[in-house]
């Protein structure tokens, strides 16, 4: 942030407000605190008989690579309803947004993902703009190795596997920031 977005100042400083406990963006001309939280990330993880929906992203970052339908959540919607909407935009599909399954903290990005079971209704799916392709997957036919993001494997491994179990818990948990490849080069 460069200026003020309440006056238009370039007097910003970095400082921890009275009664606060972390360093914020503050406005020193017309004392506005500028505070920055997460983003929520919500989508499906649609279902049809046995088969998984997937999208193959048309937009960076990951172009190319498969993922479900999800993205950010925006200002005065709720969770269900933008699940619903990321999964219409992206793959022209119609779903119920079933029960809360996994959320999983990406502290190092500031994100937190809310991905959905969801039934989908009818087989009348396409590529939305940021989609190049939209097919069902059964379980083997996956491409783990082409999976955008690790939320999203996350996602899928934990389905296949309560699946077998018969029983679909919702998965709370985090992925911190991938540890960096060893260097090599000087190992002995
Ligand atoms: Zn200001």
């Amino acid at each position: 942030m460069k200026f003020c977005s309440q006056c238009g100042s370039s007097a910003l400083e970095l400082r921890v407000p009275t009664g606060d406990t972390l360093p914020r963006c503050v406005c020193s001309n017309c004392g506005t605190i500028h505070y920055q939280n997460p983003k929520v990330v919500v989508g499906c993880l649609p279902v049809w008989d046995e088969q998984v929906l997937l999208c193959k992203r048309a937009i960076e970052p990951r172009h190319g690579l498969w993922t479900l339908p999800a993205g950010f959540l925006e200002n005065g919607e709720t969770i269900f309803a933008g699940a619903a909407r990321e999964t219409a935009e992206e793959a022209h599909a119609r779903v119920e947004v079933g029960p809360l399954y996994t959320m999983i903290s990406l502290p190092h990005i500031n994100q937190v993902y809310v991905m959905f079971r969801a039934r989908l209704l009818d087989l009348e799916f396409g590529p939305g703009p940021e989609s190049l392709e939209v097919r069902l997957f059964d379980e083997n036919d996956v491409p783990w190795s082409e999976i955008a993001f690790r939320t999203i494997t996350r996602t899928l491994r934990n389905y296949f596997l309560d699946r077998k179990l018969g029983v679909f818990p919702t998965h709370v948990s985090a992925l911190e920031r991938r540890a960096p490849r060893p260097d090599l080069s000087g190992a002995a």
